[in-house]
C-alpha cells in the first residue's frame, strides 16, 4: 500500500453537497473525494454532537457515585439499549460493546463451548476466517447465493450425520462482501443452520451501513458490527446475541468491571454475568454513545430513499467502469446479484497501487488498493477475472471504490473521468 501525505487540514463540512441525501450530516474535507467508505466511513454530525454534549460530563462509567459518573453510566447503558433495539436484539440477547467487528468475532471465538465446530466460507474477510479454532470447516467460495445455501446444507448434514445432538456447530458468514459488495443470503443460511441444529453468527460490518439489519427478522444468533464503518468514530463495535455461551465463557478480558467478587486467594473470583463479563476495563463511553446516536439518526431516516440513491450511483459507477476497455470487475456471483455500494476492479496492464496513488495525488480521490483483508477471496476473484476477460496482464492486486452517505454522482463521474484520463 502506498501512503499519500494528507493535504493541509481544512475545515470540515457538515453541509451536504448538492444531490447528496444525507440525514446524518457526515463530515468531510472539501475537495477530497472519499470513495473508501468500506474501510471506514466518515463521522456523522449526529455522532460528533452526541460526543460534544457528553464531554463536559466526562467521568467514569459503572465506577463512581458522583453525579457525573451517574450520568455517564446511564448514557452508556442507554447506548447499549439503543444499539440493541436498532439491530433487533431479543429480550434475552446480550449487547456487548467491543472495539470493532474483529474484536466481536474474536470474543465469540473465545466463548465457544468446547468442541464447537465452526463452518465458514473462503469468501470471508480475515476477521471471520482467522479467529475460529482448529478443526473449523472452510467451504469453498460458492458460485451463487443459492449454491452457498446448498453447500452449507450439505456440510451441516455431513457434520450432523448422527443426528442434531452432539458438539455445537456455529456457522459464520458475512452479510455483504467487503471485496465485491455482493450480498449473501443470510436468512436462508440461517434457516439451513436451524435445520441442522447449528447456530449462526453474521458479520454485518459491510451490510449495516447500507441496509437495516435485524437479528430477530433474520433469525440469526449473533451479529458483529463496527461503529467506524457506520459513521461513528473508531473504537466502538458490537457483538450482539444469545446470552448462554457468553455467560458461561471465561471473560474475554479478565480485570476490573468483569468481576462480581474477588477474594484474597489467587483463584477466588466470581465473574460478572451479562455484557459486563466481557467488557473488562474502563469502557469506551464516547464510542458507545456516538454509535447509539448514529443508530437513532439512521432509525429515523428514510433508508429506502438512501438505498435507492446509492443503487443509482452504484449502477452509474459499474456501467462507467464497464465502458472502459481495460477495466475488469471482480465478482463471485452473477453480475445482477444484489450488492451494496462496493466495486472492486483492476485495470489491465496497470499496477493497482500506482493507480490508487495517481487518483489520490492528481485527483484528490481516495480508493483502496490491495487484497482487502480477504486474501483467499481476492486472489481467487483475480484469477477468475483473468479467465473471464482472457487477459494475461491483470495485476496481482485490485482497486476498490466504495460509496456511502457522503457520495454524489459528481464524485462517481470524477473517478470515471480520472480513470479514463489514464489512458
Ligand atoms: N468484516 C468485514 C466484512 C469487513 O469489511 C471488515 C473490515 O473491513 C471487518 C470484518 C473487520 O472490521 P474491523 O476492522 O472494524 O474490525
Amino acid at each position: 500500500m502506498t501512503v499519500t501525505l494528507v493535504p493541509p487540514a481544512r475545515p470540515t463540512a457538515a453541509t451536504p453537497a448538492p444531490g447528496r441525501p444525507d440525514p446524518l450530516g457526515v463530515l468531510g474535507v472539501p475537495g477530497q473525494v472519499n470513495l473508501d467508505h468500506a474501510a471506514s466511513a466518515p463521522c456523522a454530525r449526529a455522532a460528533a454532537d452526541a460526543v460534544a454534549e457528553l464531554l463536559p460530563w466526562y467521568a467514569s462509567v459503572h465506577r463512581g457515585a458522583g453525579a457525573l459518573s451517574q450520568r455517564c453510566t446511564l448514557a452508556y447503558e442507554r447506548a447499549r439499549q439503543t444499539v440493541g433495539d436498532f439491530f433487533g436484539a431479543r429480550a434475552d440477547d446480550h449487547v456487548v460493546f467491543t472495539r470493532n467487528t474483529t474484536d466481536a468475532l474474536n470474543l465469540l471465538a473465545r466463548a465457544l463451548p468446547a468442541g464447537t465446530t465452526v463452518v465458514t466460507f473462503a469468501g470471508e474477510h480475515h476477521a471471520n476466517l482467522l479467529p475460529w479454532p482448529r478443526g473449523s470447516v472452510r467451504l469453498p467460495v460458492p458460485e451463487s447465493p443459492g449454491a452457498a445455501v446448498r453447500s452449507l446444507d450439505a456440510a451441516l448434514a455431513e457434520l450432523r450425520r448422527g443426528g442434531v445432538s452432539g458438539p455445537p456447530v456455529l456457522v459464520a458468514v458475512t452479510a455483504a462482501s467487503n471485496v465485491t459488495g455482493e450480498r449473501w443470503p443470510v436468512a436462508e443460511l440461517a434457516r439451513a443452520a436451524r435445520r441442522h441444529g447449528a447456530r449462526i453468527v453474521v458479520d454485518a460490518a459491510q451490510l449495516a451501513p447500507h441496509a437495516p439489519v435485524d437479528v430477530a427478522d433474520l433469525d440469526v444468533d449473533y451479529l458483529a458490527v463496527s461503529g467506524h464503518k457506520l459513521y461513528a468514530p473508531f473504537g466502538a463495535g458490537v457483538l450482539l446475541g444469545r446470552a448462554d455461551w457468553l455467560d458461561e465463557a471465561p471473560p474475554y478480558l479478565a480485570g476490573g468491571g468483569a468481576t462480581g467478587h474477588v477474594g484474597a486467594a489467587t483463584h477466588d473470583v466470581r465473574w460478572a454475568t451479562g455484557p459486563a463479563r466481557h467488557e473488562g476495563g474502563t469502557p469506551n463511553l464516547l464510542g458507545a454513545v456516538a454509535l447509539a446516536a448514529v443508530c437513532t439518526a439512521l432509525a429515523e431516516a428514510d433508508r429506502d430513499a438512501l438505498h435507492a440513491h446509492e443503487q443509482r450511483l452504484l449502477t452509474r459507477l459499474r456501467d462507467g467502469l464497464a465502458a472502459l476497455p481495460e477495466v475488469v470487475e471482480l465478482r463471485a456471483f452473477a453480475p445482477d446479484t444484489p450488492r451494496v455500494g462496493i466495486v472492486s476492479f483492476v485495470l489491465a496492464g496497470r499496477d493497482s497501487a500506482e493507480v490508487a496513488g495517481y487518483l489520490a495525488r492528481e485527483h484528490g480521490i481516495g480508493v483502496r488498493d490491495g487484497l482487502f483483508c480477504a486474501h483467499p477471496l481476492a486472489r481467487r476473484l483475480l484469477a477468475e477475472a483473468a479467465t473471464r476477460s482472457g487477459r494475461d496482464d491483470l495485476p496481482p492486486t485490485a482497486l476498490r471504490a466504495s460509496l456511502g452517505l457522503g457520495s454524489t454522482r459528481a464524485e462517481v463521474d470524477r473517478l470515471l473521468a480520472a480513470l479514463a484520463a489514464l489512458r
